[in-house]
């Protein structure tokens, strides 16, 4: 590791979770509801929670987004750490590791390149990032289907990762990494179409522990409790949340916001998300970690 990330938040946060053999959420973040509901979450379950944010949010709020879920961390009692999740555009890696007190760690995605250009761009960003001090997280294989705020693959075809893929990655100096083994970025379409491979996961996570890099969970919409749990059995530690935990604030503001006042409907909506939140913290054994 190089001298520049030895205090990193990201790192510390993620490697005491795999060491104490528990998980915790990296929240996808559109707003600030959302934003003070994973903050509160964590404080009431005091446990480690990660803010994230598409590049999308950034551009959407000019940036106002990183600097409020910045204040949130700065301000917290609880482990809390902001990534930028799936940047895919050079020009918003480096916009986002220039920002001063901005992100801990940074997904740099360059997934639409070809193989070899893709682990040459991510090695290029993953040394800019370190540099500032900040980690660095890519995505080896390819997860089907798209995610609100993130550029949908196109008609490319799924493809799992393996051992080798992994280390290939692993090569460019990336701190954490996300596997494909059955999990999708969008929804499955119930519990019987969630088919995970555990033994490619179990697989793929001895490959990267012989070089310290660890393993993060992307695509978790509508998991159902035990499966989440399991994977972090098999030794995830940050699980990316996003629907699993939006849903029912969604549903809440489509059924009422035309006949509710504007405080009721953002205070209201607060309390649903951080009711998941919480709900996750236990699902993944974070309550109570952070001391
Ligand atoms: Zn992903």
């Amino acid at each position: 590791m190089t001298s520049t990330l030895q205090s990193n938040k990201a790192i510390k946060m993620i490697k005491a979770a795999r060491e104490g053999g528990y998980g915790f959420p990296g929240v996808v973040t559109y707003n600030l509801e959302t934003i003070i509901a994973t903050v509160r979450a964590a404080e009431a379950k005091r446990a480690p929670v990660q803010i994230l944010l598409f590049p999308w949010a950034i551009s959407s709020s000019d940036g106002l987004l990183v600097k409020a879920a910045a204040a949130a961390r700065d301000s917290a009692t609880v482990p809390i750490a902001v990534h930028l999740d799936h940047a895919q555009d050079e020009n918003i890696i480096k916009l986002a590791a220039d920002m001063p007190n901005g992100f801990d760690s940074i997904m740099i995605d360059m997934s639409h390149y070809e193989k070899d250009e893709n682990l040459r761009r991510t090695a290029k960003w993953v040394e800019y990032c370190h540099e500032r001090g900040i980690a660095t997280e890519a995505e080896p294989g390819r997860m089907e289907g798209g995610e609100d705020g993130v550029a949908h693959t196109g008609d490319l075809e799924g493809v799992l990762t393996t051992p080798e893929e992994a280390q290939r990655f692993i090569n460019t100096g990336i701190d954490f990494l996300a596997p494909a083994f059955g999990n999708i970025h969008g929804d499955y379409g119930g519990r019987d179409n969630i088919k995970l491979d555990f033994d490619r996961l179990r697989k793929v996570s001895e490959t990267s522990a012989q070089s310290g890099v660890e393993i993060v969970l992307h695509g978790t919409n509508g998991f159902p409790d035990d499966i989440m749990a399991n994977c972090v059995k098999h030794g995830i530690t940050r699980c990316n949340v996003n629907k699993l935990v939006l849903k029912p604030y969604s549903e809440y503001y489509r059924a009422h916001a035309a006949s509710t006042i504007l405080t009721e409907l953002i205070d209201e909506g607060i309390l649903l998300i951080q009711r998941e939140v919480e709900h996750q913290l236990d699902v993944m054994g974070a309550s109570g970690k952070a001391g």
